[in-house]
């Protein structure tokens, strides 16, 4: 079902969601169903399957030379969808970049999604390569989310990339796009950003999803600012707990976003890891209360493949 469907039928109340990553090349599906099971309780309508680029390692050849190998180290998002939809009987939503893939390898994709019974998909740009400094579009590839949307809608509206197909079977993907309550780290500004979220939307995506945020007042700014200017679609608030010191750094450094000074003193504060973990979870129990209350559609939790303190929180919560 839609996503979009999902929210409308569930009439007001919140909905629990959260993403994963798939597994690490060559381990089991089992650790992907061992990340799920303790979160099933909650009744997700859906579960996010996150989608990683390629990337160049070196290997040293006996002579001493170093070869540039592209590497993809999580490589089956797409099948990872269909053994969760297979087992758990719940909407898998795959993310898809444009990095890596060619306009035609994007659209093959997308007709082993429909294939697949896959029917909402979460459109991105990408991260860039850990080697390179700044993304860079694959030749042949779309260089920005907005045009891999474009896609996507033509898919669903019958047209393909190349036309001379006869009977082309039109798809039907409810779209989802990335949002920055806190502005994109490359854009120049949150108007900026602004702008290119408006154009995503008006392009056809049909939910937002966020990137995480610490204080529900950059949500709600961000909420309220779409719908000043005319964005209606559901925004659904991406959500992640601290659970160790060291991502008073580095949540920060890479998703280019603010820890209150509040919480950042609670945390400094701390005689252990494990009290970290206890306040970082606390804070997200408050956070999401207040969230719910605000009406938030869905909560969306950043698993990343641990979920016990999603699970806290959810039983505080729901
Ligand atoms: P875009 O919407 O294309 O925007 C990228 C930048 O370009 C922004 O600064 C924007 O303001 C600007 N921009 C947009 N359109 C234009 C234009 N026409 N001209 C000029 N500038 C423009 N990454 C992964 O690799 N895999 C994942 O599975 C993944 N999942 C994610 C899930 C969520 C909910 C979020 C919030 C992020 C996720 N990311 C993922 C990270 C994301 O790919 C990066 O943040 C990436 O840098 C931007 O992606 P985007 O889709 O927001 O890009």
């Amino acid at each position: 079902m839609k996503i979009v469907d999902h929210i409308k039928n569930a009439k007001g109340k919140t909905l629990f969601s959260f993403e994963l990553l798939p597994p690490i090349k060559g381990q089991s599906i089992k650790g992907i169903f061992d990340a799920i099971d303790p979160l099933m309780e909650f009744n997700p309508p859906f579960i996010d399957v996150t989608y990683l680029r390629e990337d160049y390692i070196y290997k040293q050849h006996a002579n001493g030379l170093l070869e540039k190998v592209a590497y993809r180290k999580r490589p089956s998002t797409v099948a990872t969808c269909a053994a969760i939809m297979n087992k758990y009987r719940v909407d898998a939503v795959p993310h898809l970049i444009c990095g890596g893939f060619t306009k035609d390898e994007t659209e093959n994709a997308l007709i082993d999604l429909q294939f697949l019974g896959i029917d909402n998909v979460l459109v991105l740009r990408g991260d860039a390569r850990k080697s390179d400094s700044a993304f860079v579009p694959t030749p042949d590839g779309h260089a920005y989310a907005s045009e891999l949307l474009q896609h996507v809608v033509n898919m669903n509206n019958g047209r393909y990339l190349h036309d001379d197909i006869d009977n082309l079977e039109k798809t039907d993907f409810c779209i989802g796009v990335a949002g920055y309550p806190e502005k994109h780290f490359e854009s120049p500004n949150l108007d900026t950003d602004f702008k290119y979220l408006k154009q995503k939307v008006e392009g056809g995506a049909d939910f937002i999803v966020t990137q995480m945020f610490f204080d529900n007042r950059r949500y709600k700014a961000f909420v309220d600012k779409c719908r000043e200017n005319g964005i209606n679609v559901p925004i659904i608030p991406g959500l992640k707990p601290i659970t160790n010191s060291k991502q008073l750094m580095s949540l920060p450094k890479v998703f280019h976003l603010d820890i209150p000074l509040e919480l950042t003193e609670a945390i400094q504060s701390c005689k252990s890891e494990k009290e970290v973990k206890e306040v970082g979870i606390e804070w997200m129990i408050h956070q999401c209360k207040e969230l719910k209350e605000m009406g938030a559609p869905v909560l969306h939790f950043y698993t990343m493949g641990n979920p016990e303190p999603t699970r806290k929180i959810a039983r505080a919560v729901f």
